[in-house]
């Protein structure tokens, strides 16, 4: 008899719950939006609603292997608990995992929103043919998650794959972690606005400064169509942002020696404006990308350090999540 598990992704505005084969294949979405305001019993309930909802409609199709969540935030993984999420504040130590368990009657995978993308792209997406993965995820914040044997590597409590925070610059802008010049404070969507404002205010950046007048459409999105257009401010913004992408990518190459790091999120839409710079720091500050005939598109694929954009687009944390009972 056919198999199906139950993806959710529950982000701070949209909630996507996903019924989904064996092999990958959506059998049918509910989307909603994540009324955060109504609080978080209205969220778990609504959601677990709709759980049940598909389940049930799918029953005759298959048999449901269970259900994967990602949330975003840091999870601890042994108690089932959302230690801190700046996209739901009020869920901070709320057991939710136990929560869900006790109104579905069933057990249920909790997993950070970029463990679910990286383990989206392992399964389905760039890292397919891959047994291990580094997935970067580029959106309002930054994200990672390591894929290792094909399961998602948590670490001791669950904290594993936090990339955003990793020090590129050590003076540079202070971040929401309580450090400064991290990754996400150069490569989130945020950081693209912020950086080309910083670009308006130190002034010769008369492309971004226009493009600023009007703030509704001032995005990383039309940022970076004016870099596409050649315009020098906007150009400079994301190379600023790739560079920064580059050099983490280059210490977690050295660090890992996998064979294939990803980045996906809105932001790796915006790929042609920020990869030269990306690629440039990789060759070079990771000699163990060099070694490893990374440059070379003739060498074998099983040989070589590959960087990649991920495909899945804004599926990957639903597949991800729906791959979960699979192989936790
Ligand atoms: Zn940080």
């Amino acid at each position: 008899m056919a198999q199906f598990t139950i993806g959710v992704d529950l982000g701070g505005t949209n909630l996507r719950i996903a019924a989904v084969d064996e092999s990958g294949r959506i059998l049918q979405t509910i989307n909603t939006a994540t009324e955060v305001a109504r609080g978080r019993d209205a969220v778990v309930k609504e959601m677990c609603e709709a759980i049940r909802s598909l389940a049930l409609k799918h029953h005759a199709a298959g048999t449901m292997q269970g259900i994967g969540i990602g949330v975003p935030g840091i999870i601890d993984m042994k108690s089932g608990m959302i230690r801190q999420s700046p996209n739901l504040p009020d869920w901070q130590n709320y057991p939710v995992k136990q929560e869900i368990e006790r109104l579905l009657s069933t057990d249920v995978f909790l997993e950070n929103d970029a463990n679910s993308a990286a383990l989206g792209e392992k399964w389905l997406g760039a890292g397919k043919d891959e047994n291990d993965i580094c997935a970067f995820t580029l959106g309002t914040g930054v994200g990672g998650g390591l894929v290792l044997n094909g399961k998602v590597w948590h670490g001791m409590t669950g904290m594993a794959g936090e990339l955003g925070h990793i020090t590129v610059d050590p003076n540079g802008h202070p971040c929401g972690c309580g450090s400064k010049g991290c990754l996400e404070q150069y490569a989130s969507a945020t950081a693209v606005k912020r950086m080309a404002k910083e670009h308006i205010a130190r002034g010769g950046a008369e492309g971004l400064e226009k493009l600023s007048r009007d703030e509704a459409n001032f995005s990383a999105k039309s940022i970076y169509e004016l870099a596409m257009k050649g315009d020098p401010g906007a150009k400079a913004v994301y190379q600023r942002a790739g560079g920064a992408l580059g050099i983490v990518i280059a210490g977690m190459i050295n660090a890992l020696n996998l064979p294939m790091y990803v980045v996906g999120g809105g932001v790796s839409n915006s790929w042609d404006a920020f990869a030269p710079a990306m690629m440039e720091q990789i060759k070079l500050r990771s000699f163990v990308y060099v070694a490893t005939l990374g440059e070379d598109p003739t060498a074998p694929i099983v040989q070589r350090t590959v960087v990649r954009r991920a495909q899945l687009g804004g599926d990957a944390g639903l597949l991800g999540a729906a791959r979960l009972p699979a192989v936790s």
